[in-house]
């Protein structure tokens, strides 16, 4: 099949149909990122952005940074990094990491995952898959599946926004046949009492 990787901003363009985004800014030089990072205040997240950077963290290119103090040198090491073309700069945001992605299946055609994200993800391989596209029942069904189901349900004061997390199932699940998406990650979703904010996205599509 022929596929296609869409740029960061063009996959957080898409995903943006379905969930929030963070406050964030692509930016390309030392000066610009000082300067939106500083708007934003601290913490804030500044990550290497390339077409050749990938798993981000493995290489040392997502850096949280803590006060102005740190920033000068975060912002050196990270257009240091090979291939970083860009810095996008983004609000921290607290929450539940969430996993939502998409699969083209060869023999289910799309299909949607949640589950719980980051290191998570690969430690409890707590998630799971309905084939596309879903019922808000269906998606609300998917979380009290999920062994950690609870945590969507306000479990020892975590506040979530089950609703938003329902919605952006069912919205990822359309978006996904509608535009012949091959396979979407968004990882981590962080989910909080305001919504779900996709702060990493990856989107493969169909080159037509
Ligand atoms: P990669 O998956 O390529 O290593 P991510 O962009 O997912 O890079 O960042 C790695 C981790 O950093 C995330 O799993 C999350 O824990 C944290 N992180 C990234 N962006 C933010 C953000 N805007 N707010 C809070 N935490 C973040
Ligand atoms: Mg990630």
């Amino acid at each position: 099949m022929n596929v296609k990787k869409l740029r960061e901003e063009e996959a957080f363009e898409l995903v943006g149909n379905f969930v929030k985004l963070p406050k964030q800014k692509f930016c390309e030089s030392e000066e610009e990122t000082k300067n939106f990072a500083n708007l934003l205040g601290f913490p804030v997240v500044l990550k290497a952005v390339g077409s050749k950077i990938v798993h981000k963290t493995e290489i040392g290119a997502v850096k949280i940074v803590h006060s102005p103090e740190e920033l000068n040198e975060a912002i050196k090491k990270l257009f240091s990094i090979e291939g970083c073309e860009k810095i996008l700069v983004q609000e921290f945001v607290k929450g539940v990491e969430t996993i939502l992605g998409i699969k083209k299946d060869e023999t289910f055609g799309h299909v949607v995952l949640f589950g719980l994200g980051g290191i998570y993800t690969e430690i409890f391989k707590d998630i799971s898959l309905r084939v596309c596209p879903v019922t808000n029942e269906d998606a609300e069904e998917m979380l009290h599946e999920l062994k950690a189901g609870k945590i969507f349900e306000g479990f020892r004061g975590i506040k979530v926004n089950k609703h938003e997390i329902i919605n952006a199932i069912v919205g990822a699940s359309k978006l996904a046949v509608k535009k012949n998406i091959v396979e979407m990650d968004i990882n981590p979703l962080i989910c909080n009492a305001n919504g779900c904010f996709a702060v990493d996205v990856r989107v493969f599509v169909q080159r037509l």
